[in-house]
């Protein structure tokens, strides 16, 4: 009988995610971190901070307590990391954590216009519209504030922080990481339409974008789509 395949190993996966992060819009200098449940209860895997997501390697990815604590791993945790601690601690269906400062989405945010299914890829948000945390737009430096932007995410897959970045979740690295992807695409080409034609843009209605999101990111097409961007990733830097 053939061994049992290894369990995936956390650490490469938080290296990969952040990697295929900085390749699609979600990389600026050394902010933005991308999260992943511990299997087996302790907490969750963290990059260190001080590093681009292009260069982390796995020795630098810590072990956090739901405390936010650095259980396995070198040096000082992120000061944001209760935005992972706190989502984690109210979504048991969340295991993968992003939360970055994408350009076109911090963007959109700060003109109070909804986002709205320019094409596909909007669709796996909106409708309703994306939920958006306004308390502040400063650090999340506390778990009080952690706290509260789990709240403002309530049962969604994503979430403007506005002034700030974008927090996106999902039961997996593949979903968490591929929802974050298409959200900053969304933004970007809503942004594009906008700056052509002003407010006056034709846009999926309701029906066809709900219609969309079933058709165009099951969970299957959604692996689909991760499974591309990890060959894409691998391409670029063997
Ligand atoms: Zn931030």
């Amino acid at each position: 009988m053939a061994p049992e395949a290894a369990p995936p190993d956390p650490r490469r996966a938080v290296v990969e995610a952040g990697q295929v992060l900085a390749d699609h819009g979600h990389a600026d200098l050394v902010w933005g971190h991308v999260s992943l449940r511990d299997e087996d209860g302790r907490g969750l895997w963290l990059k260190r901070p001080g590093l681009g997501f292009d260069e982390v390697l796995e020795d630098d990815v810590q072990l956090l307590d739901l405390d936010g604590d650095v259980v396995e791993g070198d040096g000082p945790p992120h000061l944001e990391r209760f935005i992972h601690t706190e989502v984690l601690r109210a979504r048991p269906d969340v295991a993968c954590v992003v939360h970055t400062h994408p350009e076109a989405a911090t963007t959109l945010a700060s003109t109070g216009l909804p986002l709205r299914p320019v094409a596909h890829e909007a669709t796996l948000f909106v409708p309703p519209d994306i939920a958006r945390f306004v308390e502040t737009g400063d650090l999340i430096r506390t778990p009080e504030l952690g706290a509260a932007v789990a709240e403002a995410l309530g049962e969604r897959n994503a979430l403007l922080l506005v002034n700030h970045g974008v927090v996106v979740v999902g039961s997996s690295v593949p979903e968490a990481v591929f929802a974050a992807v298409l959200l900053e695409k969304a933004c970007r080409m809503q942004l594009m339409a906008l700056s052509a034609a002003g407010g006056d843009l034709r846009v999926s209605d309701d029906t066809e974008a709900l219609a969309k999101r079933a058709r165009c990111y099951s969970s299957v097409q959604m692996h689909h789509g991760w499974d591309y961007l990890r060959r894409r990733n691998d391409r670029r830097r063997r």
